[in-house]
């Protein structure tokens, strides 16, 4: 008997049947010795679980009053009650680091402390959550538990801080290592398209040189907030991949819509006019696309270095231009 778990598109281990291509499998005795390993965390834990953090699905769980699910694949973020993955998933970070992460977490009623352990099983690497209730035990400065809303509002900005980057207030590239394969696996999964985009400010260091580097700051602000502006709210994300670099993903969109997509953002950046302090700076960006296909197996390295040739091609041949 095997387990299936969404596959790591960072261990390019895919299974090569039609459904199944992207699955990977999980020996049950490798598995059954990790849960053995488990039982010394219960005492000590409300909840331990096994999660997959590309899927986001708990492979198994034990509570100190539940019985074990195995079977039941439940989103591993249904126990906070927000519907949606955690801004600040840290069995990714887990995973992708190959680090022990701990992090504070408030649900309606508690605050919960979860430490995100990454373990190998095989060729698989799965993480391991222990969650603590922390709730009577917490002593936060000045605040009372009482004011438990209070916590929470820190919580999530300490939370949403670590996956921003600070100047331009658009998500950082730790967001993008930590989001970028799990949109991966899902278009896969759902047999969706999903296309990248990969912009760059031309002649951005001849800006600087021109007008200052604290022009130049004010400009990627803009700029950010102009790619921004011409993606969905809720589908889409931008990020700072570094630099004078950014990144689109259009998630559920194909190359012909993401073509007219970056276009309208390269449109708007040409278009538009920088203001600092009583300069009028006018500038332009070029754009590299891919679209990953329905068949395309790939991971989420090798997406950004296959569209950072395509920006590369469009710097090339002239700028101010889209390429894919
Ligand atoms: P190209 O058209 O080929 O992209 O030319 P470029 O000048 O934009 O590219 P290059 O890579 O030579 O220079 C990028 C510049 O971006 C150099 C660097 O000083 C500037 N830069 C990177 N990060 C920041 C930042 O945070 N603030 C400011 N003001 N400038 C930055
Ligand atoms: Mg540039
Ligand atoms: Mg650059």
């Amino acid at each position: 008997m095997s387990l299936y778990l969404s596959a790591s598109t960072k261990t390019k281990n895919y299974m090569n049947s039609d459904k199944e291509v992207i699955m990977m499998e999980i020996r049950l005795e490798e598995f059954e010795a990790l849960i053995k390993q488990l039982t010394t965390f219960e005492k000590m834990y409300e909840q331990t679980r096994v999660v997959d953090p590309i899927s986001k699905k708990e492979i198994y769980v034990k509570g100190k009053y539940e019985e074990t699910r195995t079977e039941t694949l439940e989103s591993c973020y249904d126990i906070w009650g927000t519907g949606e993955t955690c801004k600040n998933c840290i069995s990714m970070r887990a995973y992708n680091e190959n680090e022990t992460f701990i992090k504070i977490e408030t649900s309606p009623d508690k605050i919960i402390m979860v430490t995100a352990i990454p373990v190998k099983i095989g060729e698989r690497i799965v993480v391991v959550e222990l969650l603590k209730n922390v709730t009577q035990s917490m002593i936060l400065g000045e605040i009372k538990l009482i004011e438990g809303l209070e916590i929470k509002k820190l919580l999530d900005q300490a939370n949403v801080a670590v996956v921003t980057d600070e100047l331009t207030q658009i998500y950082n590239k730790r967001y993008i290592i930590e989001r970028l394969p799990v949109d991966i696996a899902i278009a896969q999964l759902e047999n969706q398209p999903l296309s990248l985009l990969m912009a760059d400010i031309d002649h951005f260091k001849e800006i600087n040189d021109t007008y200052g580097h604290l022009a130049g700051d004010r400009i990627l602000k803009e700029f950010a907030q102009i790619l921004k502006k011409n993606t969905r709210q809720g589908k889409d994300w931008v990020a700072r991949f570094g630099g004078e670099e950014f990144i689109v993903c259009l998630t559920g969109t194909d190359k012909e819509i993401a073509w007219t997509v970056a276009e309208r953002m390269r449109k708007s950046i040409e278009d538009n006019v920088f203001n600092y302090d009583g300069e009028k700076i006018k500038l332009t960006s070029s754009f590299g696309l891919h679209t990953l296909g329905l068949e395309e197996l790939i991971d989420y390295e090798m997406l950004i270095q296959t569209t950072d040739k395509k920006l590369y091609e469009a710097k090339n041949t002239g700028r101010n231009k889209v390429m894919s």
